[in-house]
C-alpha cells in the first residue's frame, strides 16, 4: 500500500493521463488496435515528415507490394506499425511459405508468448527460407511446446525478488522496473515470457507504476533503475514523459536506464519527438537489444543515431541462440555494425533455460570460443562481456575462465562475485 500522505497526489497524478494514453492491450490482434483510440481521435498521422524515420528502397518496395495504398508517411509512423502488425498466422502465411514446422505451431495456442511482427521487421524475414536468422527469431514454431530438463518458466525466479508488482529488487542499489508488458515484436527466446504478454502477470497500469516509483523513492539506496518490460518504448510520448519525470524527481536517483528492441523492431517509433523528450532526462542510457547483423539497415542507423544526437549512450544487449548467431564471423560483423552506428556492443547473454528453448540455446562452450574469437582479434570496443544470468536468481555471471567453474554432467558450474557456485543447465 501506498503511504496516505501520497494518496493525494498519487489520485491527482492518475487523472493527469488520459486514457487513451495507455499503450495498445496485450492482446490486441491488428484490427482491434486498428480501432483503437489513436484511431478515433483521429491522430493516427499528426507527425511532420521531418520528425520521422525515412525508409530504405527495401523497406519503401515491400510496403508498395504487400500494403498497396499505403502512403510513405503512414508506414513510417510508428502508430501505423502497431496497428498493421501481424498476430495471426493466416496473416503471416500471406507474406511467406510457412514451413512444416511453423504450420504445426499455428495449430496449437499454447504458446508462451503471442505472434507479434511489425510490417517493417516482416519486411527483414525470408519468405522462403524458415532456417532464415531473423525468421527464426519471431516465428513460432513446434520446437517452443517441447519442454526439456532444466527449463522453467521463469528461470530467473525475478518473482521471487519483487517487493511491489513492478519491480524486482535484486542488486542492492539498482533495480528492474517493469512497466508494460507489450512489445512491438515478440522474439521466441525471450526471457521474461511469463510475464509479457499477460495481462495478469504484468501489473503495468499508472496505479502500479507509482507503486513502483513510491517504492524507489523509500529506499534511497538504489541508485539506478532500468526500465523495461515488455519494451517502454512501446509507450506514447506522454506516458514515457510521465514516467521519467517522475523518476527524474527523485533525488537519490543517479541514473536510468531503458532497455528495448523498439530501435530495432520499429525504428519507426524514434522520432525527433521523441529523441527530443528523452534528452530532457539525462543521464539516461540505452541498452538495445540486437540479435543479427541483417538487422542492421538505414532505418535503425538513423534511429540510433538520433538517440546518439540527444546524448545517449547507447549499449547492446544479444542473446546467443543456435544457428541463429552462433559462429564468430557473424558475430564479428554485428559488433562491428554497432560501432558503425554509436552502439557500443555491451553484454552477450546465454539463452536462458525458459521453457520450450532447447532450440535455441548453445552449449556454454560455443559462447566462450565466440569471444576467444574476438577478444584480440578486433578492436576491445567490439567485443561484449559474456554473461550467463544464473538459474536461481544469482545474477549476472561473465563467463571469464575464473567464473567457468568446470561440469557437473549436463550442468555447467559456475563461480559468481559472491563465490557462490551456481547450477547452469547445459544439456
Ligand atoms: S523485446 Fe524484450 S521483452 Fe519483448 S519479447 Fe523481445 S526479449 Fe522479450
Amino acid at each position: 500500500m501506498l503511504k496516505e500522505a501520497n494518496d493525494e497526489t498519487l489520485s491527482f497524478v492518475i487523472n493527469e493521463l488520459p486514457e487513451d494514453e495507455e499503450p495498445p492491450s496485450l492482446h490486441s490482434s491488428s484490427s482491434e488496435v486498428r480501432n483503437d483510440s489513436l484511431i478515433k481521435n483521429g491522430s493516427q498521422i499528426n507527425q511532420s515528415e521531418d520528425d520521422l524515420i525515412s525508409s530504405s528502397a527495401q523497406s519503401a518496395s515491400f510496403m508498395v507490394s504487400h500494403f498497396p495504398g499505403t502512403r510513405p508517411e503512414e508506414w513510417n509512423d510508428w502508430k501505423w506499425q502497431l496497428r498493421n502488425s501481424i498476430t495471426k498466422f493466416n496473416e503471416l502465411s500471406e507474406f511467406m511459405h510457412l514451413s512444416e514446422h511453423e504450420l504445426n505451431a499455428s495449430l496449437n495456442n499454447d504458446y508462451a508468448l503471442p505472434l507479434r511482427i511489425t510490417p517493417y521487421y516482416l519486411s527483414l524475414l525470408s519468405v522462403n527460407n524458415p532456417d532464415q536468422a531473423l525468421r527464426r527469431s519471431v516465428v513460432p514454431t513446434f520446437d517452443e511446446l517441447i519442454f526439456s530438463e532444466g527449463e522453467a518458466s521463469d528461470p530467473l525466479m525475478e518473482e521471487h525478488d519483487s517487493p511491489v508488482p513492478c519491480i524486482v529488487h535484486r542488486y542492492r542499489d539498482r533495480v528492474l522496473f517493469l512497466v508494460t508488458g507489450f512489445c512491438s515484436t515478440y522474439c521466441r527466446y525471450c526471457t521474461r515470457s511469463h510475464m509479457v504478454a499477460k495481462e495478469e502477470k504484468s501489473k503495468t497500469g499508472t496505479e502500479s507504476w507509482m507503486k513502483g516509483i513510491e517504492y524507489i523513492r523509500e529506499h534511497t539506496e538504489i541508485r539506478d533503475v532500468l526500465i523495461s518490460g515488455g519494451d517502454a518504448l512501446t509507450l506514447s510520448d506522454n506516458r514515457l514523459e510521465f514516467l521519467l519525470s517522475r523518476l527524474r524527481s527523485i533525488p537519490h536517483l543517479e541514473f536510468i536506464r531503458i532497455g528495448s528492441k523498439v530501435p530495432v523492431v520499429m525504428p519507426q517509433r524514434i522520432t525527433k519527438t521523441l529523441a527530443g523528450i528523452l534528452k530532457n532526462y539525462h543521464p539516461l542510457w540505452m541498452s538495445i537489444h540486437f540479435t543479427h547483423p541483417d538487422e542492421l539497415t538505414p532505418e535503425v542507423a538513423q534511429a540510433c543515431g538520433r538517440l546518439a544526437d540527444a546524448g545517449m549512450p547507447l549499449g547492446s544487449q544479444t542473446v546467443l541462440l543456435k544457428g541463429i548467431n552462433d559462429d564468430v564471423d557473424t558475430m564479428k560483423r554485428l559488433m562491428h555494425g554497432l560501432l558503425k552506428i554509436r552502439v557500443r556492443p555491451y553484454y552477450l547473454y546465454q539463452c536462458d533455460p525458459i521453457l520450450g528453448s532447447k532450440h535455441f540455446r548453445t552449449p556454454v562452450e560455443k559462447g566462450l570460443e565466440i569471444i576467444s574469437g574476438l577478444r584480440g582479434h578486433t578492436t576491445g570496443y567490439a567485443v561484449p562481456t559474456y554473461v550467463i544470468d544464473a538459474p536461481g536468481g544469482g545474477g549476472k555471471i561473465p563467463l571469464l575462465p575464473e567464473n567457468y567453474a568446470g561440469r557437473d554432467g549436463n550442468f555447467v558450474l559456475l563461480r559468481n562475485y559472491e563465490n557462490k557456485i551456481f547450477r547452469y543447465p547445459d544439456m
